[in-house]
């Protein structure tokens, strides 16, 4: 019997011995394409030489240095890289070792910097229905997924949740999609005028919906029209990209897409694409100095907070990306994997919709296209396929829907980067497979 607490206490996992490109390799020699990076993290694939030689080479000069005695060059160098190409306005980096770390240095960061500016009633946070923002409590008490929610409820802070913008199934009647982005910006808006604005510290939101809902995203207008409702009442815009961030939709921030920038971004997952631990809040230069000029201080920390070698790997990781041109190669393998699945599934029975950017691609499943009605939670359908695809060779995320009912099993496919077109072709192939067999 295994000593290791694993994540479900009732299943047998195969060992991981080897990793090789986009495939992970068990220890009875069976090949797993990687569809899904693990959870949308290994954007590099599992053995990438110059990552690897990168880390190697950081382990002998400085493997870790305590943050509050020094500052290291990987540190230094990745916060540049990153603040060269982030959004407007975002000038700083925080850097942590992974997505909820990300999301509660951001919440901290929103209070401090309301209470070194004289506003310390703003404290309410507001967020969305079905989002995830991590598994710490700030984080899941930010989040909306009743499922992961459900047992902590005592113990999480009170944050509001306005709907989300989920097309599929948010659209009224008779409304376009740019009108419902509106429709959603002024249910924020009131929201927020509910509370008293005076007393709201920040809205948060994932630019492209991932765990919870499959590779969702946001109508147009919808977060441009979300700036301004923020800007006009003071309150933060925390935009989480531990998901959808480093490249995986095509661009190295999905905000660039929106075209807007953010208060406050957090990012993991494909910054150190499973090399490392690694994430990290991105900071406008505003909260940055309003800090700098008030306490001079961020009242929070963690042992391993910029540790080197993470930030070595995590480098590494992000001028590969850079020199290698995997993100036009990200918007190409993307087209060609949304083209495969609409004609492979477009007319499946069970598959309500496909959608997505870049190499986030969800399909919503169904038990009746015409309805939209969901399958029973209790026959577990998403974990069905998993099991099925993992017997076929292939990692895909599958998530239930929620206990509220409004929203199906999906399938999140979030491959590397680094695909041929044979594997788009295996992915789909593997897929339909799995699918077959449970549905
Ligand atoms: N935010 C989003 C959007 C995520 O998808 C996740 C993880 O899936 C997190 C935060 C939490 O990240 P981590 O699991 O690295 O703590």
């Amino acid at each position: 019997m295994s000593h290791v607490f694993h994540r479900s206490l009732t299943q047998q996992y195969p060992m991981a011995v080897k990793g090789e490109g986009p495939y992970l390799i068990d220890d009875q020699g069976k090949r797993y394409l990687d569809a899904c990076g693990g959870a949308a993290v290994s954007c590099l694939g599992h053995s990438d030489a110059a990552v690897i030689a990168a880390i190697r080479e950081q382990v002998g000069k400085v493997a870790y240095a305590h943050t509050s005695f020094f500052t290291t060059e990987p540190m230094e160098a990745l916060a540049d890289f990153l603040v060269e190409r982030a959004p407007a306005g975002l000038e700083s980096v925080y850097f942590v070792s992974g997505g909820s770390e990300a999301m509660e240095a951001a919440l901290k960061l929103a209070r401090q910097y309301f209470i070194e500016i004289g506003q310390p009633q703003r404290k309410h946070l507001i967020a969305r229905r079905q989002s995830y923002h991590g598994n710490t409590l700030g984080a899941l008490a930010t989040g909306g997924n009743a499922w992961r929610r459900q047992q902590f409820e005592p113990l999480l802070i009170d944050v509001s949740h306005v709907s989300p913008c989920y097309a599929y199934r948010g659209l009224q009647e008779g409304e376009s999609p740019e009108e419902m982005g509106v429709r959603l910006a002024d249910e924020l808006e009131a929201e927020i005028l509910r509370l008293g604005a005076e007393n709201v510290m920040a809205f948060v939101a994932e630019p492209v919906v991932g765990a919870t809902m499959g590779a969702v995203t946001a109508v147009p207008g919808y977060f441009k029209r979300i700036r301004e409702v923020c800007d006009r009442h003071g309150v933060l815009l925390i935009l989480d990209e531990v998901m959808c961030g480093m490249g995986r939709t095509g661009t190295l921030f999905a905000a660039e897409q929106e075209g807007i920038t953010a208060d406050l971004i957090t990012i993991a997952k494909g910054l150190g694409a499973g090399y490392q631990p690694i994430g990290a809040t991105l900071v406008s230069g505003r909260i940055r100095d309003a800090i700098a000029n008030g306490s001079g201080f961020f009242q929070h920390g963690h042992t391993y907070i910029g540790h080197a070698t993470a930030c070595a790997a995590a480098l590494a990781v992000q001028t590969t990306i850079q020199e290698r041109g995997l993100l036009s190669r990200v918007c190409e393998l993307g087209e060609g994997l949304q083209r495969r699945l609409s004609e492979r599934f477009g007319e499946h029975p069970h598959i309500g919709d496909i959608r997505g950017c870049g190499l986030f691609q969800g399909l919503e499943l169904v038990a009746d296209r015409t309805t939209k009605a969901t399958f029973e939670p209790e026959r577990k359908v998403h974990a069905q396929i998993k099991k099925a695809a993992m017997q076929a060779g292939l990692m895909c995320y599958p998530m239930g829907g929620t206990l509220d009912g409004r929203q199906g099993d999906h399938i999140l496919l979030a491959p590397p980067f680094i695909l041929e077109e044979h594997h788009l072709d295996e992915i789909v192939d593997k897929l339909d497979n799995a699918l077959n067999s449970v549905l």
